[in-house]
């Protein structure tokens, strides 16, 4: 399957269906722990990128590469998300962005595209893993691609995108110390957080954007 700037689109449009249909669970996970308000802000940033990409059309002359999707999505995440996890996605993207200028994806663009979006997070939100933020659903979605380099890219995506999954359930027990849940204390244990789970949304949409290629 190509991994392609025709891709990119695709995963942002599955991104888009999938966070709308999870925004009343994301912002009751963010209830819980936070404002309530990650559902809202997804979707809204989400509706966004999809807005603009459809003004944007790829150029004839001078072909999209993955890379310049995921600096359109990161712009437009950071100026429409708001809250913590707009700059965070942003950063994520950005960076990611830096790292896909080429028309296509192989296994270790795949993985250099996850590595760049974790650090971004990382270096964005101070962050590291076991500290129940979006970094632990991103870093066992790294180290599930890296252990996979040679396999196919979407091989490489859709083990991430487990990995993520499980990453996101495994914070429910955690207590958060970054982020409005750290407020909380012990009583953020127990809850799933809502980042965590919007990461691992968004690495499903891009394994189903792949299979869909
Ligand atoms: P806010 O907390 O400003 O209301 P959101 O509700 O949109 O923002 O996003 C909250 C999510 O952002 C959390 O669930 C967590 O995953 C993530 N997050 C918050 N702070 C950090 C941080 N310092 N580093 C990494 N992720 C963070
Ligand atoms: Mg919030």
């Amino acid at each position: 399957m190509t991994l392609d700037a025709a891709w990119a689109r695709r995963w942002v449009a599955e991104a888009q269906t999938a966070v709308a249909a999870a925004k009343d669970d994301l912002t009751e996970l963010d209830r819980q722990i936070g404002d309530g308000d990650h559902g809202v802000n997804m979707d809204r940033g989400l509706r966004a990128v999809t807005a603009k990409l459809e003004q944007t059309p790829p150029d004839v002359g001078d072909p999209e590469t993955v890379g310049s999707v995921l600096k359109l999505v990161a712009t437009t995440l950071m100026s429409t998300v708001g809250g913590a996890a707009g700059p965070l996605y942003g950063t994520a993207f950005l960076r990611a962005s830096k790292v896909t200028a080429r028309p296509e994806l192989d296994a270790p663009g795949v993985v250099a595209l996850l590595e760049a979006a974790l650090e971004g997070i990382a270096a964005r939100g101070h962050a590291t893993g076991g500290e129940k933020t979006m970094v632990d659903a991103w870093q066992p979605a790294v180290d599930a691609a890296e252990a996979l380099s040679g396999a196919d890219a979407t091989a490489v995506l859709r083990a991430a995108a487990e990995a993520a999954d499980a990453g996101a359930t495994a914070t429910i027990p955690l207590v958060a110390t970054k982020g409005r849940a750290s407020y909380l204390g012990e009583r953020s244990a127990g809850h799933e957080d809502p980042g965590a789970r919007s990461t691992a949304l968004l690495l499903r949409a891009a394994v189903t954007a792949a299979e869909a290629g």
